[in-house]
């Protein structure tokens, strides 16, 4: 059979929303001004630069200033944790969880062998973190909390909103990586005091190369790239317009679609869920049953291995995940699921399921038809059944 024809890895990446494409087009043509410039050319450039801030900006209740254009989410989350770094040397102590994504993990890890001090929060077996933990621990004006808004393995939340009001009356910074959260969860940076927030394109129906780094007013980081006055001084580089109006444009999509879309959503995503665990044996879902994003479901099916599930599904047309698209390729389970406690027969073969608003129900009952087939055949022929647990 030819490529995938059913998409459920949209926690991967996303489609470009043919709106999105759209209003990109003209900034490879007739609008290829440099928005820095004074003349004709960069001025109506400029002025679409503004737009797609505002638009970003609206999506998370910030103000257009707040709002810095970047590479990706992986930059962003640098720019939060380098640049803090920066600014506080070795008296910084970041507070970080052990499932986060590397993009933020690795970084912490980076700059824990360069001085910084580094708290890896464990996880509950829901994969959930109690903000009262957050009561117990030493925070300063040096520290710097970042904990993703979700998880992109289980959709888990973190309740950053809560966390956030202890880590500021405790004198702290707050970032969040929001990479999975924005455009699908309300987001209201009025009322939720968190100071830095990575979002990331692809995620939301923007193409790939564009994130944004909210900066709270007032809030000092140091920049990663220096140069030009690009970005407020923050971030240099001529801006990549056509990607600026590109995720401008998916985020006012997100805005207007994100209620009626959600219950959408959720209702597919709890028809496969419920299906999947009632009709395949040994199936269990991984992470909190509520708590978490309404587009993703990630289940294990016991003594199987995740990869051989992966291809066939490819082979009946069906694209899904086990963990990250960053940790396929190895056969271990991933650091989300280990943080987790999950035992190793079922962390093998955790796949992660995640829906769009592009997902049908025709998909949907395609997937149930499908799964307890595979599941059956490939527990028929597994090397682990009749093992003992690796616990
Ligand atoms: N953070 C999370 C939670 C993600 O899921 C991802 C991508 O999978 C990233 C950060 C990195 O985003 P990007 O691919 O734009 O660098």
């Amino acid at each position: 059979m030819g490529a995938p024809l059913i998409y459920l890895d949209n926690n991967a990446t996303t489609m470009v929303a043919p709106e999105v494409i759209e209003a990109m087009m003209p900034f490879f043509g007739e609008q290829w001004g440099n928005p820095s410039s004074i003349h004709h050319f960069g001025g109506s450039v400029h002025r679409s630069i503004d737009r797609a801030r505002e638009q970003v900006a609206q999506l998370i209740g910030a103000s257009a200033e707040e709002i810095v254009f970047t590479g990706c989410g992986s930059e962003s989350d640098n720019m939060a944790l380098k640049g803090f770094f920066a600014a506080h040397g070795n008296q910084t102590r970041i507070i970080t969880s052990a499932v986060e994504h590397p993009a933020v993990r690795n970084t912490a890890r980076y700059l824990k062998e360069r001085g910084a001090t580094l708290v890896e929060l464990e996880v509950d077996p829901q994969g959930c973190i109690d903000p009262a933990v957050f009561d117990q621990l030493p925070i300063d004006e040096h520290t710097i909390v970042s904990l993703m808004w979700a998880n992109n393995e289980t959709g888990v939340l973190f309740p950053v909103e809560a966390i956030a009001v202890k880590v500021k009356a405790r004198g702290g910074t707050m970032h969040t990586d929001a990479v999975q959260a924005a455009g699908k969860l309300a987001i209201d940076l009025r009322s939720a005091p968190i100071d830095l927030l990575a979002i990331s394109g692809h995620k939301l129906h923007a193409p790939k190369g564009i994130g944004v780094m909210y900066i709270r007013k007032g809030v000092a980081i140091e920049p990663l790239i220096h140069g030009g006055h690009q970005e407020a001084g923050i971030r240099a580089g001529t801006e990549n317009v056509p990607y600026c109006v590109g995720l401008g444009v998916a985020c006012a999509l997100a805005l207007k679609h994100r209620s009626e879309e959600n219950g959408g959503i959720r209702r597919l995503r709890d028809r496969l869920e419920t299906e999947l665990l009632s009709r395949c044996a040994g199936a269990k879902l991984n992470g909190h049953k509520t708590q978490r994003l309404s587009n993703t479901t990630n289940i294990s099916f016991e003594n199987i291995e995740g990869e051989a599930i992966l291809l066939h599904l490819d082979e009946s047309g069906i694209a899904a995940s086990s963990g990250s698209a960053c940790t396929t390729g190895s056969l271990e389970p991933s650091h989300v699921m280990r943080a987790m406690g999950i035992p190793y027969t079922f962390a093998h073969s955790s796949t992660r399921f995640s829906l769009s608003r592009y997902t049908t129900v025709h998909e949907i009952d395609r997937v149930i038809e499908v799964m307890p087939g595979i599941v059956d055949k490939l527990r028929s022929i597994s090397p682990f059944v009749g093992k003992e647990s690796h616990g």
